[in-house]
């Protein structure tokens, strides 16, 4: 009984002892310059346009990188002076390239001329992976219920502050998004989000509680692999123009 209560005092004592010793082979020392470098990214002439390593979705010119997200066929969203405008019954588009966690920038402008109220004014979202909005909409001066406004997680979140141009400027959305994992029906881990609206924290590394519905607590729908982004035709001619995006790893490094 003795012995084999010694053995596994040692058992336990080295796999403590391999434990520390992986530990310590992942690690670096202070300053050490066998580390490897990050590797080597030219930023844009701007910091608001792309980085040598991003793929760029829509740089003014045309629509290649987009289709319909209702039938897979050519977006026919407007296309001019550098921008690409949500043309009412064209329906939502989606990337054709796939993504999952991603850090993504897109600029956007509501209607100039003022139209309708509340959800009705320069409605539109972006779907991370096709299913989690981060809602577009014209909230200067425009009053909505708080989890629908301008950089909302819809029908989640509100943004902590409400920080909107006036109708017809152009507004910058940056967004660090790290997709959900699941272990079949189970959610392993919750999607995380950070939005900066113009520059500003809207969302702060927050974890979505599903996908985007209307009317519906949010729940996750598993998924796996990678999904398009995707632009929302609500009926409004939204303006869009310089977006780009970085695949990131999964894990947050
Ligand atoms: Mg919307």
């Amino acid at each position: 009984m003795r012995n084999k209560a010694t053995k596994g005092l040692i058992m336990a004592m080295l796999i403590t002892l391999a434990a520390c010793a992986a530990q310590e082979a992942a690690s670096w020392a202070v300053h050490d310059r066998n580390r490897p470098a990050p590797p080597v990214v030219t930023p844009g002439a701007e910091s608001r346009l792309p980085p040598s390593d991003a793929v760029v979705l829509f740089d003014g010119t045309g629509l290649a990188a987009w289709q319909s997200a209702k039938d897979g066929s050519d977006a026919r969203w407007k296309v001019e002076n550098g921008y690409m405008e949500a043309t009412s019954k064209a329906g939502d588009i989606q990337t054709r390239q796939a993504f999952g966690s991603c850090q993504l920038h897109i600029e956007w402008a509501s209607p100039e001329v003022v139209a309708g109220s509340d959800q009705g004014r320069g409605n539109s979202g972006v779907f991370l992976m096709d299913k989690y909005e981060v809602q577009v909409l014209d909230c200067y001066e425009n009053v909505t219920y708080a989890d629908g406004q301008t950089a909302a997680i819809y029908g989640q979140k509100p943004p902590l502050v409400n920080v909107c141009r006036k109708p017809g400027q152009w507004q910058t959305y940056d967004i660090i998004f790290h997709a959900p994992k699941f272990d079949g029906q189970t959610v392993v881990r919750p999607a995380t989000i950070t939005v900066l609206h113009n520059g500003v924290l809207v969302q702060d590394h927050w974890e979505i509680q599903g996908t985007t519905l209307h009317k519906t607590p949010a729940r996750y729908e598993p998924h796996a692999g990678t999904l398009p982004l995707r632009l929302q035709d609500h009926g409004n001619p939204v303006r869009f123009r310089n977006i780009w995006i970085r695949p990131l790893a999964d894990e947050p490094n």
